[in-house]
């Protein structure tokens, strides 16, 4: 089952990356294992998905021996200042959901000490929920300035969780305003900023956000089946 959602998925996303121009290796998958135990996590190993994402630290500190050294943690969840310690200790290799400047500041003087650097992507709360994470669509470009200050982070993209809706026009329209944010950031030049990875996408709307620009996409119960919570 599990080998099945993958071909759908990954046949998916070749579609929308040549629709959009591009080729199936321009977009990165990130399967979306929370709540998903080890072993089934192992099926979508074996079908050569090496890139998972976890929500919780804790989650991730209790599978991560399970696996071979081949794969790649992502964090993308909201991350609580106090779990800054471990994902810096096990070489997460991207924390998707830098959302707040405190996190931000925090990060650095724990990389200082520890003479690390991590790669973020900085969250963006493109629709404005009150309830989402991220950083205004305001006020990213001046936060990004402070934080290109903070020579242990480097930026390397962008991250957005659409609003939850299956509003084909209006999902696109957050996802093209994503993108162009993403461009003007980009074109800014700032010191410890790389851009190249827009992670927006997620089961229900991962088509649509590659046809809108997205080269990295984050796909949780379209692999592994619908979550109970
Ligand atoms: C859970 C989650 C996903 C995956 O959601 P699905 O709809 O199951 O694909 C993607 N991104 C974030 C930040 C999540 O928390």
């Amino acid at each position: 089952m599990i080998r099945k959602n993958i071909d759908t998925v990954l046949k998916n996303i070749e579609d929308a990356a040549i629709k959009s121009g591009r080729k199936k290796e321009d977009i990165t998958l990130v399967a979306v294992t929370k709540t998903v135990d080890a072993s089934r996590i192992k099926e979508a190993y074996d079908a050569g998905l090496k890139i998972y994402g976890e929500n919780r630290v804790q989650e991730f500190l209790q599978k991560k021996d399970e696996f071979e050294k081949d794969v790649s943690w992502h964090i993308i969840g909201r991350l609580q200042t106090n779990k800054i310690k471990y994902i810096i200790d096990n070489d997460i290799v991207l924390l998707q959901s830098l959302d707040r400047m405190d996190l931000a500041l925090e990060i650095q003087k724990q990389c200082e000490k520890k003479n690390k650097d991590l790669n973020v992507l900085l969250e963006i709360n493109t629709a404005g929920e009150d309830t989402k994470a991220g950083f205004d669509k305001n006020n990213i470009f001046e936060y990004s300035e402070k934080i290109s200050q903070l020579d242990r982070i480097k930026v390397k993209g962008l991250m957005t969780v659409a609003p939850f809706t299956d509003d084909e026009k209006y999902l696109r329209g957050i996802f093209k305003e994503t993108k162009d944010v993403f461009d003007k950031i980009k074109k800014s030049n700032l010191k410890n900023f790389d851009l190249e990875l827009l992670s927006m996408g997620m089961s229900g709307d991962y088509a649509w956000a590659i046809e809108e620009g997205a080269n990295m996409v984050r796909v949780g119960s379209a692999i592994f089946g619908h979550r109970n919570y």
